[in-house]
């Protein structure tokens, strides 16, 4: 019953579809959470960058200010002054402050003095050099001639009034500011010019790249993700593969800050995320099938139970048929062998009248023959009495020996007495009993069955009599006491009294000659049985006096309370 249906590979497949789907969803929202946070700390890391990056040139950028505020500058500039001793300043300012090289440019772009021996560059023309002349502070960076370093130059302006005299020019080496200050970062940080060259980077590897020509520094692919640029790369142990590129614009210096951030702990992060939610979910679904199963294989048991139920209900009730038939039979049995019982009293029953019938009838041929009429009629009047009795006694029998049909009625026990004792009459004479009966005024109604309270007395009457049969005193006493609920039939006895009280009801219990037409053991068993089916109640003790006593005891009825 618990195959694998179809119904249910179904129900597996789409189960496991929907934890796929969940499990995708929570690494989604996982890795785009993991993206904003990463997004969040690497903005601010390139702010840090590049306010370090700026502040560091600042410091260059004064100076160069304060050096054109130098007297010995002035001084050199307007054309006054020693040349050397200038160079000595300059000489001892760029090696307090780190700059590569610290120039005194004249109007005309002639160095005037410096830090070094050789002046590494020629001034006219520089962007720089040519904004100082104008009055402001310039700024340029290059590659130093010559060589594979790069500068980034200040040039302030020697002012006298409007008018610049001249101009000191401050380089500094930017390798030397990269090495100082970041060159340990976890993550790559470059620093793009305007003609999307690397000017400053943290990887030596992308110094000097451009960020436009082919062959150039930049993504294989670039894939949005939930509003953040991912990179994918191929560019050395040293940069991320995938990696989410971060951009800050730094006007004050003319470059534009970059950040690459490897994506790898966001992604392991979004993994395990859709991981632990796609075993939750099945430790959830094992265990939802678990409780199925359970209950499924709960239910069948139930039905297994209900259908045994149902056929051992199913049983009973036959075999409870079958009973109820056995017991009919077993009753109408009981009542053939009562009548069997009787059978020699009904032949005497009915030959005495029959006798007499004929006696009457002959006497009357010859008081007819005689003329003597009128005593014929009497004779033929009593000639019909006794065949009416002959009738009635019939008729009794015949209803006696008919199987009940009728389950129960209201009952005259009055009437049952009645008939039995005029079906038992040839027995009590029989056997020269005495009946001591009292009829009642009333009619005495109880529930019951008319034949079945016939064959109850019968037996009592009939065992009272076996009883009787070596007794000296033969006599029954027949009685019926009525309350408010109930009515009493007693039966009582001059015989021996019984034996064993306590089994008289049991069934073949007897004390009669086994072989004797009368010694079965069922007579009170089914009398017991019959008189509870009425509801009612039969018992049997000793008279203190001697004796047996029988009471049947039966509920009255309204219709008899009524009357
Ligand atoms: P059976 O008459 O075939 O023996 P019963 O069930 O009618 O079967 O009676 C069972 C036994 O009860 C009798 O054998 C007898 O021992 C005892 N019994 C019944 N009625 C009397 C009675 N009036 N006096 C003494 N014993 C009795």
């Amino acid at each position: 019953m618990i195959g694998f249906s179809t119904y249910r590979a179904a129900a597996l497949g789409l189960f496991l579809l929907v934890v796929i789907g969940l499990a995708g969803g929570a690494g989604w929202l996982a890795y785009s959470a993991a993206l904003s946070q990463l997004a969040a700390r690497g903005q601010a890391d390139l702010s840090l960058a590049s306010d370090r990056l700026v502040g560091q040139l600042q410091r260059f950028r004064q100076v160069a200010v304060l050096m054109a505020d130098h007297p010995q500058m002035v001084n050199l500039a307007k054309g006054q002054g020693a040349a050397t001793q200038a160079s000595d300043v300059l000489l001892t300012a760029a090696d307090k402050t780190g700059a590569v090289e610290i120039l005194l440019a004249s109007t005309n772009g002639m160095v005037l003095a410096s830090s070094t021996p050789q002046t590494i560059t020629p001034l006219k023309g520089h962007p720089h050099y040519e904004r100082a002349m104008r009055g402001a502070l310039g700024t340029a960076h290059a590659r130093i001639s010559g060589t594979n370093r790069r500068a980034f130059y200040f040039a302030a302006p020697i002012l006298e009034g409007e008018k610049a005299l001249g101009a000191v020019v401050v380089a500094v080496d930017m390798e030397a500011i990269e090495e100082s200050d970041w060159r340990g970062d976890p993550h790559a940080v470059f620093f793009t010019d305007a003609d999307n060259v690397i000017f400053v980077a943290n990887r030596s590897e992308l110094v000097l790249r451009s960020r436009t020509q082919t062959g150039g520094f930049g993504p294989d692919s670039v894939r949005m993700f939930n509003g953040h640029k991912v990179w994918s790369l191929n560019s050395g142990p040293y940069i991320p593969q995938q990696a989410l590129h971060l951009v800050q614009p730094l006007p004050i210096i003319g470059m534009t800050g970059e950040t690459l951030l490897d994506t790898a702990p966001a992604q392991r992060l979004a993994w395990l995320q859709a991981a632990t939610v796609a075993a939750l979910l099945l430790a959830f679904g094992a265990i939802l099938f678990w409780v199925t199963e359970r209950r499924r294989a709960l239910a069948t048991q139930l039905q297994i139970e209900a259908k045994a139920k149902s056929e051992l209900e199913t049983r009973v009730n036959e075999r409870t048929q079958e009973l109820r038939q056995a017991q009919a039979e077993l009753v109408q049995a009981g009542k053939l062998s009562a009548l069997g019982q009787m059978s020699a009293g009904i032949s005497h029953e009915l030959n005495q009248p029959l006798m007499a019938i004929r006696s009457f009838a002959e006497n009357a041929e010859t008081f007819l023959e005689r003329g003597k009429i009128d005593v014929a009629g009497k004779n033929l009047a009593r000639i019909s009495e006794l065949a009416r009795r002959m009738g009635r006694i019939i008729s009794n029998f015949r209803a006696f020996a008919k199987q009940e049909s009728e389950p129960m009625s209201d009952v005259d026990i009055v009437a049952v007495v009645e008939a039995v004792l005029e079906m038992s009459e040839a027995r009590f004479l029989a056997d020269k009993v005495t009946l001591t009966w009292q009829t009642p005024t009333a009619p005495v109604f109880v529930r019951g069955g008319e034949v079945r309270l016939q064959q109850v007395l019968v037996n009592l009457i009939s065992n009272a009599i076996d009883a009787m049969e070596g007794s000296s005193e033969r006599c029954i006493e027949i009685a019926i006491k009525a309350d408010r609920d109930k009515a009493h039939l007693r039966v009582r006895d001059t015989g021996p009294g019984i034996e064993s009280p306590e089994k008289i009801f049991d069934p073949y219990y007897t004390t009669k000659a086994v072989g004797k037409a009368d010694g079965l053991g069922l007579g009170l068993s089914i009398s017991y049985g019959l008189v509870q089916s009425f509801g009612g109640d039969i018992r049997g003790r000793n008279h203190p006096e001697g004796g047996a006593v029988f009471t049947v005891e039966l509920a009255r009825t309204v219709m008899e309370k009524a009357a």
